[in-house]
């Protein structure tokens, strides 16, 4: 399949690349210098959207997003696939698959879990919006960059299920090391705490698979001095999203949006920035309650 790729950063290169070596045929194009393995770069994002079957965007946020579909999209022939896997803001996500399915093209939006990690080793999770056709023409390519894909329904779902799922991650992060630091000031032994919460009622991803407290739990960034892992700015972005989201629809969300300020705090004030998200674990061991 001819493939065009546009944002080659952190997650576009690695994805890139592993279609590339799928042996498909993808031009990239990216603002910056940057090289990947088997893939021909282009001179701009038209370019390298025009005479494509599939392109595909991977960009850091929705403002940029709505900018790069201005210019890609009437460069794209009617019945072109158009995957944006950014995570981005719903509503940015729901006006240009209007924008792309005016045109006549196929589009979805289909945000990642799974990070840099997932990327490179093409296990990523990807939660898609967009029609039926839409979905069926960019499943194969799923299939290459992803271990699963989840078609969450029409244009936007996508993006509604990564921040509501990140959301959830977030505030269960918080409470996992706020009950870390609450239990070391009882006395109570970190590894017995894991043991326990990990096959009781409070178990969580945050627990049982990305354990925030060193040496307890399976190998997480908290036994590599909190390097990320997924940094707390992203965790932030997310939240920021999540909020603005349920700002729009008129949702009550009060755990997301203290989840939301305790992590710009962390990330603004208290040097978190570029450090894991469950770096709050270190954070909440140094604080007293008044
Ligand atoms: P990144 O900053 O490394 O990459 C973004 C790339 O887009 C950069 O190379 C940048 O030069 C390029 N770019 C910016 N504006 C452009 C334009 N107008 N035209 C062409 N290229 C342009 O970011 P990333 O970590 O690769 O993340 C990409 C997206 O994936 C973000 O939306 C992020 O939230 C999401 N995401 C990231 C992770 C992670 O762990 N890094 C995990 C899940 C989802």
């Amino acid at each position: 399949m001819k493939i065009g790729f546009i944002g080659l950063g952190n997650m576009g290169a690695p994805m890139a690349a592993n279609l590339a070596k799928a042996g498909h045929t993808v031009t990239g194009f990216d603002m910056a210098d940057v090289t990947v393995e088997g893939v021909t770069m282009a001179a701009s994002g038209a370019d390298a959207a025009k005479g494509q079957e599939v392109v595909i965007t991977m960009l850091p946020n929705g403002k940029i997003l709505r900018a790069v579909a201005d210019e890609i999209i009437p460069a794209m022939a009617p019945g072109t696939g158009f995957i944006d896997c950014s995570t981005v803001d719903v509503d940015s996500a729901r006006a240009v698959a209007e924008q792309a399915a005016a045109a006549g093209l196929l589009p979805v939006d289909a945000p990642v879990s799974g990070g840099v990690g997932g990327a490179a080793g093409g296990t990523l999770t990807f939660m898609a919006g967009g029609s039926p056709e839409a979905f069926a023409k960019a499943e194969p390519l799923f299939d290459i960059m992803g271990q699963k894909a989840v078609h969450c329904g029409g244009a936007g779902a996508g993006q509604a299920a990564k921040i509501c799922n990140n959301m959830i991650l977030g505030a269960t992060m918080i409470v996992t090391c706020e009950a870390f630091a609450l239990a070391d000031k009882l006395g109570l032994d970190r590894q017995k705490m894991f043991d326990v919460v990990s096959t009781s009622s409070g178990y969580s991803w945050s627990m049982n698979a990305y354990c925030p407290a060193p040496g307890v739990g399976p190998q997480s960034p908290a036994d590599n001095d909190y390097q990320p892992g997924f940094a707390a700015e992203l965790m932030l972005k997310d939240l920021r999203l999540s909020q603005q989201a349920a700002e729009s629809a008129d949702a009550d969300t009060p755990l997301g949006q203290a989840a939301m300020q305790l992590y710009a705090q962390f990330v603004e004030n208290e040097n978190g920035l570029g450090r894991d998200f469950s770096a709050m674990l270190p954070r909440f061991e140094k604080r007293h309650r008044g």
